[in-house]
């Protein structure tokens, strides 16, 4: 992405502004009356193509990846419903049991993985840094898995300050209620995953709840990557997922 900084004057760009081709990066408004000057930040792919955008309130809105390969999306931006799914998240984890399993979790993770160390122990906390300028934020992706399957990805690591997460692409238009929590499920497994500081991977997050389980139920085989993601998400989903309709 481009880091280079560009300043320009409010009388020139106005509330409607349009996207330029310019690939403006930081924009600061003056407000000619208190003098104080406002940031918006933009970033760009290397193809030119709007990213994302910070307001005055750093709320972040991240655009649909383009076209830039097979399987890519090209429909238009949607973006990632970021401030609903964090509220979810913290839904999720006032129930005690999510939020127990989760810290056991990445207890157990972070001890058998020494040299990968844990970059916060609140989730939410590690969401909002890869929502923050100095990682990528979120994005969706219609990437599929090598048996066919549907999936959302972490991307990067926080380490290297390249954390981003990829939802599934049907997310962008299946907005119901239902596939909102399933969303927020998501958010918070790819989310877990950037808890280590290089990425805990899904064998290593499998191999920790085996632990937790008193290794009651047999691993996948360590190269089966969807068989590792199951293996630990389904604990990730008994702990976390409300059931539908239900109260706790
Ligand atoms: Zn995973």
């Amino acid at each position: 992405m481009a880091t280079s900084a560009t300043q320009h004057d409010s009388v020139n760009y106005g509330a409607n502004y349009t996207w330029g081709r310019g690939n403006l990066v930081l924009e600061q408004r003056y407000d000619v009356e208190t003098g104080t000057a406002t940031e918006w930040k933009y970033g760009y792919l290397s193809t030119g193509t709007l990213y994302w955008t910070i307001d005055p309130q750093w709320h972040q809105i991240r655009m649909l990846l383009p076209k830039d390969g097979p399987g890519r999306d090209s429909d238009p931006p949607n973006p990632v419903p970021v401030v609903d799914l964090r509220k979810r998240m913290i839904n999720m984890l006032s129930n005690s049991r999510c939020a127990n399993f989760v810290a056991q979790l990445l207890a157990t993770v972070s001890r058998r993985n020494p040299s990968n160390s844990l970059v916060n122990a609140d989730p939410l906390k590690v969401w909002d840094m890869i929502a923050s300028s100095s990682q990528r934020g979120f994005s969706y992706t219609s990437e599929r898995l090598p048996s066919g399957r549907e999936a959302s990805y972490a991307l990067g690591s926080i380490g290297t300050g390249t954390a981003g997460i990829a939802f599934a692409a049907s997310y962008a238009t299946n907005t119901d209620g239902i596939s909102r929590r399933m969303m927020a499920l998501a958010a918070l497994h790819e989310t877990i995953h950037h808890a280590g500081t290089n990425t805990y991977s899904d064998r290593q997050l499998a191999e920790a709840v085996h632990e937790m389980r008193a290794n009651l139920a047999s691993l996948p085989a360590e190269n089966d990557l969807e068989g590792n993601s199951n293996f630990w998400n389904g604990a990730l989903n008994a702990a976390c997922l409300p059931p539908v309709g239900g109260k706790r």
